[in-house]
């Protein structure tokens, strides 16, 4: 796929590799479910094997949690919700969730290093993002734990109960915190579900979890494909769920909890568009647009993998944009100096090549950075499409890879029509010297989160979610901790501002 690189035009890429060591990792041949305070056999008695996608080595034998499994550990989290969690001081709580967090520090590097093993993802990224906010969350949420007067005033709060919560491969870690850390803060249980090829983190915490001592079943985990997912919706002692993941998935859930009275939030997929004005300052914006769509792999539910650049600068920006696109090192996570690791999974690799393809046959021109992929593992190239149209499949479908479209625009009105054009609405960039700008296109943009100047920030007091089959419901903030919460009728929560 990838052209191959001639090392004498490019000698920036003679760096010397830099590998993080694994000696200090401490992975089992072998994983069982972590249901009520222990490691327990699953009923299926089945296990499945989670690989490193850098070089398809196995690394360990994941145990498989089927209906009876999931039962088990909706029981378990059930238990400690009725005699323990929910009638304990918050202030208490607190204080586990504090442990929670400070252990999550100390073994940071461990963390990050199983992170990039498991999905893939460049260490840089894992030590310096995924790890110290999975953790922020903990030490966030762990705040609000005996605040919650304050943060729902004049009502009364109450947990909501046993939360089923389902999460995705591409950010593992962090993606548990998100959930975990504001349901144990306002007292509810939970029973999680990391994805098929990502449960080594989400079964570190567990270990993290027992050493801080948190009380037996108020975080259950359990491992498993789609099926064990579908047993968690349709359990009828799960009160809560939260999703996140595919569109598709989101809609089954959906329908899966239609008239059940289960409480929801799903955070779901996205094509989200990074806008360049004319008068943005470019080289920040090209940096800008290559996180938006080059972190993590393009694995990333807000990737900003549609480029709108405004036609007076859209040469120059494209052609910094491949120039940039050239220097990026595509190759082993484990390396401190790549840029991009492995896909995910084959499956993701095969999916990601078939929307290149369509991309071809649409008739768009495409570009593919100059870079040599490794020989075994999942790898793609940098890629971007120029000529695409607002109808083209890759600008409509999201494709959850390292592949930009760019279109060009004249008008404000018209990027913003065409940047709202998509079913979804999750997340947006606009680049632009001038605040009044930033206003005006921000106030227009129906995404959840839209960033200016920038990409890609993520802060635990903020929320974080979309508009249309992007979803509903936010995380993160105090709008993540209302979505564990009963309140009574009266009033609305207080928005973040105000806090
Ligand atoms: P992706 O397409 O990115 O792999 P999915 O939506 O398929 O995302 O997966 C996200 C999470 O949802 C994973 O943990 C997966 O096992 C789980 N899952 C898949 N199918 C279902 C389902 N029908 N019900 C509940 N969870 C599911």
């Amino acid at each position: 796929m990838a052209k191959k690189k001639n090392t004498s035009e490019f000698p920036k890429w003679n760096y010397a590799p830099a590998p993080e060591s694994t000696s200090h990792i401490q992975l089992k041949d072998r994983y069982d479910l972590y249901i009520g305070g222990k490691w327990v056999k699953p009923l299926s008695k089945k296990y499945f094997k989670t690989i490193n996608p850098a070089n398809e080595k196995t690394l360990a034998q994941v145990a498989y949690a089927n209906e009876k499994d999931v039962d088990k550990a909706v029981k378990a989290a059930r238990k400690a919700y009725d005699e323990v969690w929910s009638k304990m001081e918050p202030s208490e709580r607190a204080k586990y969730m504090y442990r929670i967090a400070r252990l999550m520090q100390e073994r940071a590097r461990e963390f990050a290093v199983i992170e990039s093993l498991d999905a893939g993802k460049v260490i840089r990224e894992s030590r310096d993002v995924d790890v110290p906010l999975a953790c922020n969350h903990f030490f966030y949420y762990a705040g609000w734990a005996d605040k919650l007067e304050y943060a729902f005033p004049n009502r009364k709060v109450s947990p909501i109960g046993v939360a089923g919560q389902i999460i995705p491969w591409n950010f593992p870690l962090l993606m548990a915190a998100w959930k975990i850390a504001p349901a144990l803060a306002a007292g509810n249980t939970v029973v999680l579900k990391p994805a098929e090829t990502t449960p080594l983190t989400a079964l570190k915490l567990a270990e993290v979890i027992h050493d801080a001592g948190l009380p037996d079943g108020v975080v259950n985990i359990v491992t498993g494909y789609g099926d064990t997912g579908a047993a968690i919706v349709n359990h009828p002692d799960v009160d809560k769920i939260a999703f996140t993941g595919s569109t598709n998935v989101g809609k089954i859930i959906q329908k899966a909890i239609a008239g059940t009275g289960k409480k929801a939030t799903l955070e779901l997929g996205g094509k989200s568009a990074n806008i360049i004005m004319d008068d943005a300052p470019l080289d920040e914006a090209v940096e800008g647009i290559v996180n938006g769509i080059f972190f993590n792999q393009g694995h990333v539910c807000c990737a900003g993998s549609r480029l709108f650049v405004q036609e007076g600068v859209a040469d120059k920006v494209i052609e910094k944009l491949k120039h940039r696109m050239d220097s990026l090192i595509v190759g082993d996570p484990l390396d401190k100096n790549t840029d991009i690791g492995a896909i995910n999974s084959r499956e993701q690799l095969g999916m990601i090549h078939k929307y290149i393809e369509i991309g071809r046959k649409e008739g768009a021109t495409m570009y593919q950075s100059n870079c040599e992929l490794p020989s075994s593992g999942y790898y793609c190239a940098p890629t971007l499409f120029t000529n695409v149209a607002q109808s083209s499949i890759i600008v409509q479908e999201e494709i959850f890879g390292p592949v930009l479209t760019i279109q060009t625009f004249r008008t404000t009105d018209e990027v913003i029509q065409k940047a709202n054009n998509t079913p979804y609405g999750l997340a947006a960039g606009v680049w632009t010297d001038k605040g009044s700008r930033i206003f005006n296109v921000t106030t227009k943009l129906r995404a959840g989160v839209v960033w200016a100047n920038t990409y890609n920030q993520f802060d635990p007091a903020s929320p974080f979610g979309g508009y249309k089959e992007s979803g509903f419901g936010r995380e993160g903030g105090l709008h993540g901790l209302s979505a564990y919460v009963k309140q009574n009728e009266y009033g609305t929560v207080r928005s973040v501002e105000n806090v």
